[in-house]
């Protein structure tokens, strides 16, 4: 028997490398208006590095760069977020002694960063805009993270990511294929989520920043029209299950994300996007 054509369009985005977990996500894909893009581990490769460690001027608490990287980190330890992978990675190379020990307490909290205590002491680090901190933001193209230790702003990490290969290319590909324009979505700041956007090829008026989980979600509602969302972290998942298909990152991805998102690009590759969403197309004109 010959295969029905949203089954072949299945078998063959699975070679380019989406895996479409049903026939009705693949008819789904083809139906798109509008893209958005979540920013971190999606648009870049969500594996930022430390670039610069800023302790707090005085009249701060007066910590020394090293210091406060490793109060951070320890505070970091237990979270899995790309963030705080790399501010983890860069207390490694802090001498020995300089290292704080055990974190206790440790909470974490989507789109905002993590708090736990660290030698006695009281240690938040998170996002500058939802710890109160937003007016205050150093200068930065990259992300920068406030670290406050016994309610007080200690410093700052700067940190920055690259563009994911591929990411200008399938932003260009996939605003060929659809009428509306696309948006970027993200918790990060405003400042970083704009110089994403132009080195991707995302207009600035689709920049929303500084959203919580359940924020993208309803900035993916308003949108209007069918929404194809893409995107990896935990904090994504809310706008993937509010897209009209949400498509997730499978090497970068969540486990959350991976269970909520229709389709999955196994190898991180977003060119498979446009592919599948072509694909989707072609099976469609098939299906009468
Ligand atoms: P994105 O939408 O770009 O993937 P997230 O929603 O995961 O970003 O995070 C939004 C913001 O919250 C980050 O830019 C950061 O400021 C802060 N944040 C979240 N988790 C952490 C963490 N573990 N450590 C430090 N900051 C964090
Ligand atoms: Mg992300």
């Amino acid at each position: 028997a010959t295969m029905p054509p949203l089954l072949s369009a299945i078998a063959n985005a699975g070679r380019h490398g989406v895996l479409i977990k049903s026939a009705v996500v693949m008819e789904r894909l083809g139906q798109t208006d509008r893209i958005a893009y979540d920013k971190t581990g999606t648009l870049t490769e969500g594996t930022p590095h430390l670039v610069k460690i800023l302790p707090e001027p005085e009249p701060g608490p007066g910590f020394a760069e090293n210091e406060l990287l490793s109060l951070a980190a320890a505070a970091e330890h237990r979270s899995e977020h790309p963030l705080a992978r790399a501010i983890v990675a860069a207390a490694h190379d802090l001498p020995r002694g300089e290292t704080h020990g055990e974190a206790y307490d440790f909470r974490s909290a989507p789109g905002r960063g993590v708090t736990a205590t660290v030698a006695g002491r009281e240690v938040a680090v998170g996002s500058p805009e939802r710890l109160g901190e937003g007016t205050a933001v150093p200068d930065t193209d990259g992300t920068a993270v406030v670290v406050r230790v016994d309610g007080v702003r200690a410093g700052w990490l700067l940190l920055a990511d690259r563009i994911r290969p591929g990411a200008p290319e399938a932003v260009t590909a996939l605003n060929r294929l659809t009428t509306a324009p696309p948006a970027l979505l993200t918790g990060d700041s405003s400042r970083a989520a704009h110089s994403v956007a132009e080195r991707t090829g995302i207009p600035s008026d689709g920049v929303r920043a500084g959203l919580l989980p359940h924020e993208k979600a309803e900035a993916v509602r308003e949108m209007g029209g069918r929404v194809l969302f893409v995107g990896d972290g935990v904090n994504d998942a809310p706008a993937l299950a509010a897209a009209h298909t949400g498509i997730a990152m499978g090497r970068a991805g969540s486990d959350l994300a991976l269970e909520t998102a229709d389709a999955v690009l196994v190898h991180d590759d977003l060119t498979a996007v446009p592919r599948a969403v072509a694909l989707s197309r072609r099976a469609r004109r098939l299906v009468v």
